[in-house]
């Protein structure tokens, strides 16, 4: 689904991702880890495409079989390729002052030609599918509370419905549960896990807390300054790599 040579990135003079080459199988679920500034959601972003007009880029992302960019250059069909990607972030992933349905909803502008802004044009088989997304996430009954009355987990678990609305292949969500306490944070998990399992979305997710990388993935690439550090089985992270790979930071880590 996924396939990434040579890819360099710098910011100024300062290197954020050196020679990075990653393959991940459709249908995975990849734990992205490393320390804090090793380079996760840069790569992220160049994966889905939102690193635009970059010059700084050296190397090559193929998504789906197509090119996405090759030496900072984004493929003229970027914006199609991108409805094939949901993006998952941290925070601030809905408008809070529509409806949860209409946010849903907005997964599938991309989808459509020119059309913007209007919500009203929606047919009713858009709304059906909206709604069955929602059921997807165990949220249907939420779907006409306005979008900033849920809590952060919920509101997470909207923008995965989101993904899912807008046909999405792959998924990548940076830090979804970093700022949920854990029951929240199990149920995003759940969720994701859920749509790799059932309906075989590729999953990404950058995850600062190993415990849940273990518990919920099955594949982990690790990125120490912005090299490739582990790619393998989540099996093969030893206590030894882990203290490694975030040196100091290994009391938050874990
Ligand atoms: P965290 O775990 O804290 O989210 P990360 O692994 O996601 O970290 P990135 O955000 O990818 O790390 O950042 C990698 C490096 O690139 C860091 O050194 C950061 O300071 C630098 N960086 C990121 N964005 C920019 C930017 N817009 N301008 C300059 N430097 C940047
Ligand atoms: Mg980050």
């Amino acid at each position: 689904a996924i396939r990434v040579q040579n890819l360099n990135k710098t910011f100024g003079t300062r290197q954020v991702l050196h020679d990075l080459a990653l393959d991940v199988a459709p249908g995975s679920m990849v734990a992205l880890i490393g320390a804090s500034g090793s380079g996760k959601s840069t790569l992220l972003r160049h994966l889905a495409g939102l690193a635009t007009g970059d010059r700084q880029v050296g190397g090559e992302i193929q998504m789906l079989g197509q090119q996405m960019q090759k030496d900072g250059v984004l493929n003229r069909n970027v914006r199609r390729l991108r409805s094939d990607i949901g993006y998952i972030f941290q925070q601030f992933n809905l408008v809070g002052r529509l409806s949860v349905l209409k946010n849903v909803l907005l997964g599938r502008l991309g989808r459509m030609s020119r059309v913007r802004g209007a919500l009203g044009m929606f047919n009713k088989e858009e709304v059906n599918n909206a709604l069955q997304a929602l059921e997807r996430v165990g949220l249907l009954e939420y779907a006409y509370r306005r979008a900033s009355t849920l809590s952060g987990g919920q509101q997470q678990r909207v923008a995965i419905a989101r993904a899912l609305c807008q046909k999405a292949e792959i998924i990548l969500a940076d830090e979804p549960i970093a700022s949920l306490d854990p029951e929240s944070a199990r149920k995003v998990m759940e969720t994701l896990a859920d749509i790799n399992k059932r309906d075989g979305k590729t999953v990404i997710v950058t995850l600062h807390q190993v415990d849940y990388a273990v518990r919920y993935c099955r594949h982990a690439v690790a990125l120490k300054g912005g090299k490739k550090y582990f790619d393998g089985p989540i099996g093969g992270l030893s206590n030894d790599f882990l203290s490694d790979l975030y040196g100091s930071e290994i009391g938050t880590a874990l």
